[in-house]
């Protein structure tokens, strides 16, 4: 794979405001992956997973099951042999520096040869054009690399504290799925991030902020998910079919997720500020089918016996009373029968054959 391939030692392979190669990987992980550095739902468990680096490959694999994350696929350094630390300090003299810069000028400074600093530097163009996929990632590469504010550390304290809540949630999360939210405690969730129970204290004021925090976490990346699904197919029957795969706790997985929120859910009485939150947490769900069931209605593929908004409602509240039964282990309730009865339903509801919603 051409990901691996070993760049040059020509190569100024250090890019001072992040650091040498691997730390500028590791800021296209964090940034595009793994906030905390370690977590992110792991494409094949289906299901948050500790990660840990692959030596002498530019990726990431899964601690559970070995599958691979390359942080530069999909981005402009994709398939490049060069290191992302050159990507990034040339990057930096397009935005920061001179935009004009000549090719011969940018082959000195990154240690290149001219025709590769034309085409880095025809690449980076493309890329920071706007509208382009990589503006985003580049801008947050210039937020995080200088401007105002940047502590001595190279990461400004903003950005530090931030850092420090995604691990304790990320760490929650996997806390609590391993143990249950009730035998966890404030001590468990420390060890597990890596930090005192003091740090663990300072950000927030209770167990049950923790574990709403760890919630909204695991509720963050399956939203990312759904996201991605959309950028990837805009086929209703296929965005649908995947959709409900993600809404139910398919073969133990999102599992987790579910006793979550049913311990939140749970906690909601005697703490009514988690309401809002919890609210809207399902509303993120709802507005989501909403969208769907509209657009496959426009497309005149489903054919809505109810409101868009309405329908969104009953998928939701099916799927969530189903997959709350199969996540607590009712009998009859395994995830098989989680996704016939909820399959049935939503086929009625928008007028298509279930055939077409069978999982593949
Ligand atoms: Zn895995």
């Amino acid at each position: 794979m051409d990901e691996d391939v070993q760049q040059t030692t020509t190569v100024a392979n250090v890019f001072a405001p992040i650091g040498d190669e691997s730390a500028c990987l590791h800021w296209l992980w964090t940034t595009l992956y793994a906030p905390d550095g370690v977590s992110t739902v792991c494409r094949h468990c289906r299901v948050m997973r500790r990660f840990h680096r692959v030596s002498r490959r530019r990726a990431y694999a899964c601690d559970h099951c070995g599958t691979q994350v390359y942080p530069t696929a999909g981005t402009f350094m994709q398939g490049s042999g060069l290191g992302v630390a050159t990507w990034f300090a040339a990057a930096w003299q397009l935005m920061e520096g001179d935009a004009n810069v000549a090719p011969r000028a940018l082959a000195d400074e990154l240690s290149v040869s001219y025709k590769t600093a034309l085409r880095i530097k025809r690449k980076l163009e493309e890329a920071l054009a706007p509208g382009s996929a990589d503006a985003e990632l580049l801008e947050r590469l210039r937020r995080d690399a200088g401007g105002p504010g940047v502590a001595a550390a190279g990461v400004p304290a903003r950005d530090r504290s931030s850092r420090a809540r995604e691990n304790i949630r990320a760490a929650a999360c996997r806390a609590f799925a391993a143990r249950g939210p009730s035998a966890t405690r404030i001590a468990d969730i420390a060890r597990e991030a890596g930090v005192s129970s003091a740090i663990i204290h300072y950000y927030y004021k209770s167990k049950d902020e923790v574990l709403l925090a760890a919630l909204q976490w695991a509720n963050e990346h399956t939203s990312r998910q759904l996201h991605e699904l959309r950028q990837e197919t805009s086929d209703p029957i296929e965005l649908l079919r995947r959709t409900i795969d993600l809404a139910i706790p398919s073969e133990g997985v999102l599992r987790e997720e579910y006793v979550l929120w049913i311990e939140t859910w749970a906690r909601v009485r005697l703490h009514p500020h988690l309401l809002a939150e919890c609210a809207a947490m399902s509303e993120g769900w709802v507005t989501f089918f909403q969208q769907l069931v509209e657009d496959g209605a426009a497309a005149g593929v489903f054919h809505p016996v109810a409101p868009a908004a309405e329908i969104a409602q009953r998928m939701v509240a099916l799927s969530d009373g189903l997959s709350f039964r199969s996540a607590i282990g009712y009998t009859g309730m395994q995830v098989q029968r989680v996704r016939e009865l909820l399959v049935s339903f939503v086929a009625q509801q928008l007028g298509v054959p279930p055939g077409a919603l069978a999982e593949r």
